[in-house]
């Protein structure tokens, strides 16, 4: 889609809006299939909490993908799309035992990351397969905010414990159907990658009832010129090879399974806001915009660069803004950054706001979280309504004082 059917989306709906081009995560969904065609069984799941409006679910299962989900709840997103139980995996971390368990019952595939709750499941439940989450300690990205693969990490079951996952398999008679990473969201060096993946084997070999090894995500996509992207064709290229290797000698075709969230809607998403006021201070030219990180967090959470583009105004004169909210807080999306001149009622376009950007949204200082449009097959789809002063009151309850 291009800024004309943008603007045209703002007329439509009003901003601030995030709109989701259906192809583009199509595209990424094939150029991650094609790059692992020499694997016999491959399973995308996609990661619900990237995003998890239940019409981008439907779109992306009518793809092919299965889903990862972190909660009961997008278990139930994601049975509401329609995605068959056998289709989802829940992978939590430090949840109760009842959720894993009402889990369970709906039919999904359990991923458990710890040894307290491996032992009660497996000592309750030892017919149900169950999948371990390991953790390689290898790190993926030099980003200790989102990398999860060190020492001390909460995620996972330290590859160190391998012996004690054993005597509770050997105890317990449970079967383990599966086993999993996911060592952080920055995958920016393939052999590091490559190299936990070979842990990953190496712990592989303990099981004998194994049908598939999820390799998790981590997937990195360019948020601004120069960023390093993950080359998803030399990884599949490396890693089919060395999986079909892995199953020869395991004596049984497994599965490949992967949960990128980012790579697959992340460049599909743009948040369209409009810009209230121009406002010159001695040293600085704000762009206050009709949002804040109420709606788009990313920026100040991670210091995430979104690209900015003035969409109602492309050949104005460059000039260097910040980029700030309305919230009464600090809320800087964007420093000194040069872009086409902007003028009060312009639209902004964020780029990249496809993933972790509406699901981290929030109502601080009671606004209204924006609208989600999906652009399909040339047409614009609300798929979620902007929220109303109903939706701030709904569940407060108020007293008679
Ligand atoms: C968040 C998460 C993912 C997705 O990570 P991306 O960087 O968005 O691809 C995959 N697996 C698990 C277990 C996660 O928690």
């Amino acid at each position: 889609m291009n800024s004309q059917d943008l603007l045209r989306v703002v007329q439509e709906f009003d901003s601030p809006v995030y709109v989701y081009d259906a192809q583009i995560m199509e595209g990424q969904y094939k150029r991650l299939t094609q790059a692992f065609k020499n694997v016999k069984n491959l399973k995308v799941n996609y990661a619900v909490k990237a995003l998890s409006n239940v019409s981008v679910l439907k779109l992306l299962r009518s793809f092919g993908c299965g889903m990862d989900t972190v909660s009961i709840q997008e278990v139930r997103l994601a049975l509401e799309a329609g995605v068959e139980p056998n289709d989802i995996i829940y992978t939590p971390n430090g949840v109760s035992m009842e959720e894993i368990e009402r889990a369970a019952e709906l039919g999904v595939q359990i991923n458990i990351d710890n040894l307290s709750i491996l032992e009660q499941f497996g000592t309750k439940h030892p017919s149900i397969p169950v999948c371990i989450r390991i953790n390689p300690h290898v790190m993926a990205g030099g980003n200790t905010n989102i990398s999860v693969g060190h020492i001390d990490s909460k995620f996972g079951i330290s590859i160190h414990q391998m012996p004690h996952i054993k005597r509770i398999v050997e105890n317990t008679k449970m079967r383990i159907n599966g086993i999993h990473m996911h060592t952080g969201s920055d995958i920016l060096d393939i052999d590091v990658f490559l190299y936990a993946s070979e842990i990953l084997f190496q712990a592989a070999t303990n099981f004998n009832d194994l049908e598939f090894i999820d390799f998790g995500s981590g997937f990195k996509v360019p948020y601004k010129k120069g960023d390093i992207e993950t080359n998803i064709e030399e990884l599949g290229e490396k890693l089919s090879t060395r999986f079909n290797a892995f199953c020869e000698s395991y004596g049984k075709d497994l599965t490949l399974a992967f949960e990128p969230g980012k790579f697959l809607v992340s460049d599909a998403g743009q948040f369209l806001v409009k810009v209230n006021v121009v406002k010159q201070t001695t040293s600085t030219v704000f762009a206050q915009v009709d949002s804040g990180f109420n709606h788009l967090i990313r920026p100040m959470l991670y210091g995430s660069q979104h690209e900015i583009e003035n969409i109602s105004n492309p050949v104005g004169r460059e000039r260097f803004y910040s980029v700030v909210g309305y919230i009464c807080e600090t809320d800087t999306f964007a420093n000194n950054r040069r872009i086409a001149e902007i003028r009060e009622g312009d639209i902004l376009a964020f780029h990249n706001a496809g993933a972790y950007c509406f699901t981290m949204s929030s109502n601080y200082n009671s606004r209204y979280r924006p609208a989600e449009v999906l652009w399909y097959k040339g047409l614009a789809h609300l798929i979620r309504k902007r929220e109303t002063f109903e939706d701030i009151i709904r569940n407060q309850v108020e007293i008679d004082l």
